[in-house]
């Protein structure tokens, strides 16, 4: 499996690899690699010729030192989850050096209000840091189809209107999102969680689906009040936010548009662990 921890050599190498005919398939991830990660890569290998892979804790997009550091690392473990989608998939796992050249600083971005809603308002300069890293990381792998998780839909649409802004050369595909058999949706901060937390956790995805059945009947204020109650009712989970959205501008739902998809998005704490999940509304 080739590795590579800068740039520079990574971007040699795919200049040698690359014919006219090859696509690029790009994932970034930030490690501690799950089946959910592994299942972007296996769209990829599928549907690429070269496939890069990334593992890099991008500090940048982290507002809460505490969380940085407390972020789950293991280089060895992830090697083996992405020798066993292919052995041919390349790793790029770059130093914070390699990546800011000692200014770890974001960069300023407009992306037409969708960093200012839920992840962005409760997180902030989140994006920043997002959009930050992936224009950089594109700019080396300079990928044809980069993958990315419906889990962090927010993170999807700021990513493509980044792609759109930039006018970059790069088709962004958003992948299922990989549950638990409880349905807790996976994320390398599970790790974080003890089994018993784990199995309590599966009341996101219930109440999430509970309050899809609810807006069938009901508005959005209503849905949102009764997910409210739900978790006040819920002793070991604390809710951050629970929004009804539209899906393509991420604005709150006030009264429903039939013409209109909607989503609900929800942010919680168990134990100081910081989960999100999603859940399409149509
Ligand atoms: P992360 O390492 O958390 O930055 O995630 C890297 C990529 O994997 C992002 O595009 C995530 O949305 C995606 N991802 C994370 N968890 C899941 C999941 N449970 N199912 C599918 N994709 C996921």
């Amino acid at each position: 499996m080739q590795i590579f921890y800068g740039k520079a050599a990574l971007m040699d190498y795919l200049t040698a690899v690359k014919t006219e005919k090859s696509s690029i398939g790009f994932v970034p991830t930030m490690g501690a690699l799950h089946k959910g990660h592994q299942s972007l890569m296996i769209q990829s290998v599928k549907e690429n010729s070269i496939n890069v892979v990334s593992i890099f804790v991008n500090p940048t997009q982290f507002n809460n030192p505490e969380d940085l550091k407390k972020y789950p690392r293991n280089l060895e473990a992830d090697i083996l989850k992405i020798q066993e989608i292919s052995p041919e998939i390349i790793l790029f796992a770059p130093t914070v050096e390699d990546m800011y050249e000692g200014k770890t600083e974001s960069q300023s971005f407009d992306f037409d209000g969708l960093e200012n809603k839920m992840e962005g308002k409760f997180r902030p300069g989140h994006f920043d840091g997002v959009g930050t890293i992936v224009k950089r990381l594109f700019e080396i792998v300079n990928p044809t189809n980069a993958y990315f998780g419906e889990k962090d839909f927010q993170q999807v649409q700021i990513v493509k209107k980044m792609v759109k802004k930039n006018h970059l050369p790069v088709n962004i595909v958003v992948c299922p999102i990989y549950r638990e058999i409880n349905k807790l949706a996976m994320s390398s901060r599970n790790e974080r969680l003890t089994l018993h937390e784990k199995e309590e956790a599966g009341f996101i995805y219930k109440t999430l689906t509970g309050a899809k059945a609810k807006f069938t009947n009901n508005s959005a204020k209503k849905t949102s009040e009764w997910v409210k109650n739900e978790f006040q009712k819920n002793k070991k989970i604390t809710l951050e936010y629970f929004e009804i959205a539209d899906e393509e501008t991420l604005t709150t739902c006030i009264r429903k548009n039939k013409t209109k998809k909607y989503r609900a998005f929800i942010a919680v704490f168990i134990n100081n662990v910081r989960l999100i999940d999603t859940i399409s509304f149509n």
